[in-house]
């Protein structure tokens, strides 16, 4: 069986990419994991680390190296890029970590036969299109991390209001990654009840539909909190890859809020953003068609536009 297991690559050494291969080593679910850095000697540091808890933790082949050990890996995480500098504007951020892209792809494509990739950099809706584009996968094969961080966030601030275990709340956070993204309120449950009515019949919320907005919008600031407090967020990104690693190396099925090429969805086209969609063995198979309301549809169009317009701005 350990030689079903799959080799994962992991391109970016910082605090996401060394983070995500501890959570990993820690699953059991690679059976070999490479960290690729241009700071050669900080993913050499991280892998030295990683092998001496190895005995207490789940055999593993763990190494950095260059492009090169792509060869046969079955997922490659980008994790790699430049973070967002003081006043640096949106635009110029992406510019710069498309051009990272531009190199980073290639030379994952040149070892790799036919990976899944898994984009984690922001803007990651953006540079999951621009991964397709670049590589020319099947887009079913480039997946981008999306809303999974957020959507955990928020279900994990709903429970901690609600005091209901999180795995019996279904929410999710649709759109970008970001300032645009919105929570479809509109099909969420909480143990199988609309959560509207679950909360103003078994929570002491008077005006639930306003608590709810409020706790969204605690969601949307939390990653600049934390990134306030300690410099960047690195363990619940971390999980959610492998929550994400899990599903396609297990064949899993689950339905997660990745972001991912949509076709005529509710008349939006060419775009990658996030919708609960099955993730397995083949990357996406399937997303949802949720049935938003109007306000949504017009959050979730609003949200689309916004990507298209920053995606309009670059050069392939
Ligand atoms: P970091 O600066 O700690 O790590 C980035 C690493 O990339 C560095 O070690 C750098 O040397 C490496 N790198 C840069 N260019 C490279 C290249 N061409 N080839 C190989 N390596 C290269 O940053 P971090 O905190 O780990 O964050 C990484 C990215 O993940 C950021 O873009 C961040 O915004 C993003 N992020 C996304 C989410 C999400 O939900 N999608 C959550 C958290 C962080």
């Amino acid at each position: 069986m350990e030689s079903l297991k799959p080799k994962i690559a992991i391109i970016g050494a910082g605090n996401v990419g060394s983070t995500f291969a501890f959570s990993l080593m820690i699953s059991g679910l690679a059976r070999e994991i490479v960290l690729i850095d241009r700071n050669e000697l900080l993913a050499k540091g991280e892998c030295m680390d990683l092998n001496h808890g190895l005995s207490l933790a789940h055999p593993t082949k763990i190494y950095a190296s260059g492009f090169e050990s792509c060869e046969d890996a079955d997922i490659v995480v980008i994790t790699a890029g430049v973070n967002r500098k003081p006043n640096q504007s949106r635009i110029d951020l992406t510019k710069e970590n498309v051009s990272v892209f531009k190199d980073i792809i290639p030379s994952i494509l040149k070892y790799a036969g036919n990976p899944i990739l898994l984009v984690v950099t922001n803007p990651v809706d953006i540079l999951t299109y621009m991964t397709l584009k670049i590589s020319g996968l099947s887009s079913n094969r480039v997946i981008g991390s999306g809303t999974v961080l957020d959507t955990a966030r928020l279900k994990y601030m709903i429970s901690e209001y609600c005091k209901v275990d999180p795995g019996n709340i279904h929410a999710y956070i649709i759109g970008e990654h970001g300032e645009t993204e919105l929570p479809v309120w509109s099909n969420a449950t909480i143990g199988g009840m609309a959560i509207e009515k679950y909360c103003s019949v078994y929570t002491q919320l008077k005006d639930a539909k306003n608590e709810l907005s409020e706790i969204f919008e605690k969601v949307k600031d939390s990653a600049h909190q934390i990134i306030e407090a300690k410099g960047a967020t690195n363990y619940s990104i971390a999980l959610a890859l492998v929550k994400i690693t899990r599903s396609i190396v297990r064949n899993e099925n689950s339905i997660l809020p990745v972001s991912t090429l949509i076709t005529d969805y509710y008349g939006i086209s060419d775009v990658c953003i996030s919708i609960p969609s099955r993730v397995n063995m083949n990357g996406v198979d399937q997303y949802l068609k949720l049935d938003l309301s109007d306000q949504e549809q017009e959050l979730f169009k609003h949200s689309a536009d916004s990507l298209k317009k920053i995606i309009k701005t670059i050069d392939i």
